[in-house]
Parts: C-alpha cells; structure tokens; sequence
C-alpha cells in the first residue's frame, strides 16, 4: 500500500505554500516522502519548519508569480539544481478580488487571470518537457467550486477557475499519452485567508453552512488525501479529473 501512495524520492514542487491550504499540502506531501520545493511569494520559514518537524526535506523559492517568466525560470533552474529532477507540480497559489461585475476593474481582472490562469499554463508548460523525458509526471491544479458555479461579486476568480479546469483537462489531453497525469483538485469553501471577508459576513457565512452537508468549513489539512493520491501512482489511470474536495456541496 506504501508503494502505491508513497512518494518517496519524488520531487514534488508546489506554489503558494507559504499558508492556506498549499502549507498543509506541502507538509503532506514531505510527510508522504517527497523532496518538497515550498514556492511563495511570502515568507516561507514556517511552512519549512513544519516540514522539518515531521523529518521531510524542503527547499524554499521566494518568487512572485506576477514576475511570470523569471519566476518560472527560477523555480525550474533552483529545483534541478538542488533535486535533479521533477516529478510532481501542485498549482496552488490563487487570488482573488471582490467586486460587482460592473464596477470590477481592469486591474482586478489581469491580476486574477496572471496568478489563477497563466502562471498555472506556464508553469505547467516549463515541467513538461522534464516529465516526458522521465516517462511519467503528475500536475495538480487547484481548480474550485467556482470551476462549476458562477458565485457572487467574483467575475475573474470564476472566469479563471473554470479556465483552469478547461486547461486540466485540454493539457491532460496532450501529455496523458506521455505518462503526465494532469488533473485538479476543487476545494470547497475553507478557512484561510482567502475567505477572510465570507467569514466576517454573518449572513453569508450562515448560508454557506446551511449547504454544507457536512456541517462545517474545510480546514486546510482537508486537501493532503487528495494531493497525496492525485500526486502517487494510485492515480495513474486518472487523467483530466477534477476532484471536489467539499464536504458535499456540489451533490445538493
Ligand atoms: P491563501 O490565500 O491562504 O494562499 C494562497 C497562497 O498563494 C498564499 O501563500 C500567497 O502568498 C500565494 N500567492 C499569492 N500571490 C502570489 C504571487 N504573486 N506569487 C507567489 N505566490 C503567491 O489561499 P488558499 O485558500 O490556501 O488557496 C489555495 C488555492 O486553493 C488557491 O488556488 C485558491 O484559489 C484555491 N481555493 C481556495 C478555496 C478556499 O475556500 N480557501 C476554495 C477553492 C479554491
């Protein structure tokens, strides 16, 4: 069983990691085995200390995804340099920007579809060619419920997700044949920062439980199952899925 969702000596690279949701897939993933690469904008220092408390190996890139190529570059040149090679990369990092369509301004819209949609395509475009050589790979894309639904006051983040999810499945499409598996995760609603604002609202917040079948908000160790399986060769016969991850919601 180990073998099958054991990723030892696997090089796994993840964006956003620095908290949320990509912190607790990083320890996961470290903890399944993997040589972590921990990619964030922010301070990673407590994202590494995690991962050295439960004896995983991580190496830290500062990078800022809106820096597309040279952060992308970066991340590449400083994994092989330390790792050698790459086996996994988890799509993490994610924005978003709240505000009614018609007033939902031009640099709200560039800003989501760079962090959300293109550094996901570019970066998944820079792995490739390394994983086709190894015969085998696996991308993991944070896509959300808002791959499927529209939400409120959130036209780029839903524009992008569902992009997201199109290009999971296009990309799987193209590289399923070379072994990558391309695949994504849809998380429901959870208690990070992203959610500050849903949180503080009473109503909303009140109303997104009512709908949650299982009663609470996600926390973000919620998502290691799901890495771990779409990132170990348990999965290899998954190709252009997208998992929701939501406690049922996308069942009522
Ligand atoms: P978060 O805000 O806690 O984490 C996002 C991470 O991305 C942060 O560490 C942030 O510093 C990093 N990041 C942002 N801009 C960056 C940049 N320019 N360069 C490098 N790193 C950058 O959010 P989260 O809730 O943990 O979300 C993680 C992923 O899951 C995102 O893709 C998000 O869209 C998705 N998601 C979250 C929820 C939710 O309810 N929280 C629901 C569905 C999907």
């Amino acid at each position: 069983m180990l073998n099958l969702f054991g990723l030892k000596g696997k090089v796994a690279i993840i964006t956003g990691a620095s908290s949320g949701i990509g912190q607790s897939m990083a320890v996961g993933l470290a903890k399944a085995g993997a040589k972590v690469v921990v990619v964030d904008i922010m301070n990673l220092d407590e994202t590494e200390e995690k991962i050295k408390k439960c004896g995983g190996e991580c190496k830290k890139i500062n990078a800022n995804l809106f820096e597309i190529d040279s952060s992308i570059n970066k991340i590449i040149k400083e994994t092989l340099k330390n790792y050698g090679n790459i086996d996994i990369l988890v799509n993490n990092a994610g924005i978003q920007r709240r505000n009614p369509a018609m007033v939902f301004s031009d640099k709200d819209w560039d800003d989501v579809m760079q962090i959300n949609l293109k550094a996901v395509f570019k970066l998944s475009q820079a792995v490739a060619p390394i994983m086709e050589k190894n015969g085998k790979g696996k991308i993991i894309n944070m896509a959300s419920l808002l791959s499927f639904q529209g939400g409120y006051t959130v036209p780029a983040y839903a524009a992008s997700k569902g992009g997201v999810a199109q290009l999971t499945k296009a990309l799987s499409n193209e590289w399923a044949k070379l072994g990558i598996n391309v695949n994504g995760i849809a998380p429901g609603y959870v208690a990070t920062d992203m959610n500050k604002a849903l949180i503080a609202d009473e109503q909303r917040n009140r109303q997104i439980l009512e709908r949650i079948p299982a009663g609470r908000w996600a926390e973000p160790d919620d998502y290691i199952g799901g890495v771990i399986f779409l990132a170990s060769s348990a999965s290899d016969y998954i190709n252009g899925e997208i998992i929701c991850i939501d406690g049922g919601w996308m069942g009522r």
